[in-house]
């Protein structure tokens, strides 16, 4: 079978640090110039690379590796703008692409650059070496992520769906290891949460400001508020989560396991986890139990000695999977009360790959087991969302991988939308072996 040699990992070493050199902080996105050197790579190993702009600027690039056609194809995808980066609290330049203390290191590099350079230099290899495989490979690299995929992957789904339509597609979301109870665990995603956001308004009568009223707007939706801040929304149980907890568990410690089983069961994990003083773990780990709303704008008055008779908050609500946005607001009304209305600003559903094994799934677990036998490979789900929510409109099934490992203490968490993201150079070499290892053996054919 083929593998990644030394010369595929050096090109996407190299080629992610050439992308890591380009600003794509979005807004404004500008990720055409990313593109360009995409399709330059794809081109000059003989690929015919289509670039697709949504808007001035905001390119897209899609090649395909024609196979035999005996099965369906697999799509390799990445987004290619990056989160916005205060260089002041950085070590290096966000943009420098350095490489230093064994790590490339810029704004993308595990979110996710990588992954383009990895899914670019593995195709622009196989094309070179004419090599065929028993799928259409397909790359897309696209814009707009960060900001909600309009300019990107949801464009591209809804205006070239025939460049995009795959059985499989492997994007972010997973891939990288976690350690917990001292094991090491490697998260393959196979779903996400929905997304609901919600205008919440309160009405009072208005007034001068020199004679307060508790029935103000204001104070109305402030009280509302704060007792969603306290309560939070009610646990749920979901297979996905259930299938996660208990691939810990077989990890764990005999005695832990029926303690965890018991907790699922009773929805104490949610109250359990609030007790876990680590925040950093503490909230993925409660945003997996239940759909949840967090406030994020507030908007009410324009005047000092003026009471307003409307105030307004937006809440970014998430829905688990098997919840649907009627389930999210009947919750928040029972914590918001009667006196807030509620109206949904925009909202997505959740993805979820069911089941979630597959000859894909089998593919990954069985390449880290052969690498790493002291790991687990674990279903996995996460909190935000991904291009998956585009991909799968076309009836992708989707798994989050998009492999690197990780040394002991340097936590994907921690870097990823944060200061100092990097990725270590052997992290990324391993991940593209990996990458090339899975591929292989799910579309290699004999
Ligand atoms: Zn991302």
């Amino acid at each position: 079978m083929f593998r990644a040699d030394a010369e595929l990992c050096d090109h996407a070493v190299d080629l992610c640090q050439r992308l890591l050199r380009i600003d794509t902080t979005n807004p404004p996105g500008n990720e055409r110039v990313a593109v360009e050197l995409c399709a330059e790579e794809l081109r000059t190993a003989g690929l015919e690379p289509v670039v697709l702009e949504s808007a001035p600027g905001r390119g897209n690039v899609v090649a395909r590796l024609r196979g035999t056609g005996e099965r369906a194809p697999l799509l390799l995808t990445a987004h290619l703008d990056v989160v916005e980066a205060d260089a002041s609290k950085w070590k290096y330049p966000p943009f420098s692409g350095q490489i230093a203390e064994g790590c490339l290191w810029g704004r993308g590099a595990i979110d996710m650059k990588n992954h383009a350079a990895m899914s670019i230099a593995l195709m622009s290899r196989l094309a070179r070496e004419g090599r065929r495989l028993d799928r259409d490979l397909i790359f897309a690299g696209v814009a707009d992520e960060e900001a909600g995929c309009e300019q990107g992957s949801g464009w591209l789904v809804d205006h070239h769906p025939e460049l995009v339509r795959a059985e499989y597609a492997i994007g972010e979301g997973g891939g990288f290891n976690i350690e917990l109870g001292g094991k090491r665990f490697f998260t393959i995603q196979v779903a996400e949460k929905g997304f609901c956001w919600v205008r919440a308004r309160a009405h009072g009568e208005p007034g001068h400001g020199s004679m307060p009223r508790e029935d103000s707007a204001i104070l109305k939706l402030a009280r509302a508020l704060t007792r969603l801040g306290e309560r939070g929304l009610p646990a749920h149980r979901t297979e996905i989560v259930s299938e996660f907890l208990a691939s810990l568990a077989t990890a764990q410690p005999r005695l832990l396991k029926p303690a965890l089983g018991a907790a699922l069961e009773s929805g104490l994990l949610q109250r359990i986890v609030r007790l876990v003083p680590n925040p950093s773990i503490a909230r993925p780990m409660a945003a997996m139990f239940a759909n949840t709303a967090a406030p994020t704008v507030l908007r009410a008055g324009s005047k000092t000695n003026v009471i307003p008779g409307v105030a307004e908050a937006e809440l970014d609500g998430r829905t688990l999977p098997g919840q649907t946005d009627d389930d999210l607001l009947r919750e928040l009304r029972s914590v918001l009360g009667p006196e807030v209305e509620l109206e949904v600003m925009r909202s997505q559903p959740p993805v979820e790959t069911r089941p979630s094994s597959s000859a894909l799934y089998d593919a990954m677990r069985d390449v880290l087991a052969a690498r790493e036998p002291d790991a687990r490979a674990v279903p996995y789900m996460i909190p935000g969302f991904t291009d998956a929510k585009s991909f799968t409109r076309l009836g992708a099934r989707w798994y989050g991988f998009s492999p690197v490992r990780l040394p002991h203490g340097m936590r994907f968490a921690d870097m990823f939308h944060g200061h100092d993201e990097r990725i270590p150079v052997d992290g990324l070499r391993w991940g593209t072996e990996v990458l090339t290892e899975v591929v292989m053996r799910f579309a290699g054919g004999g």
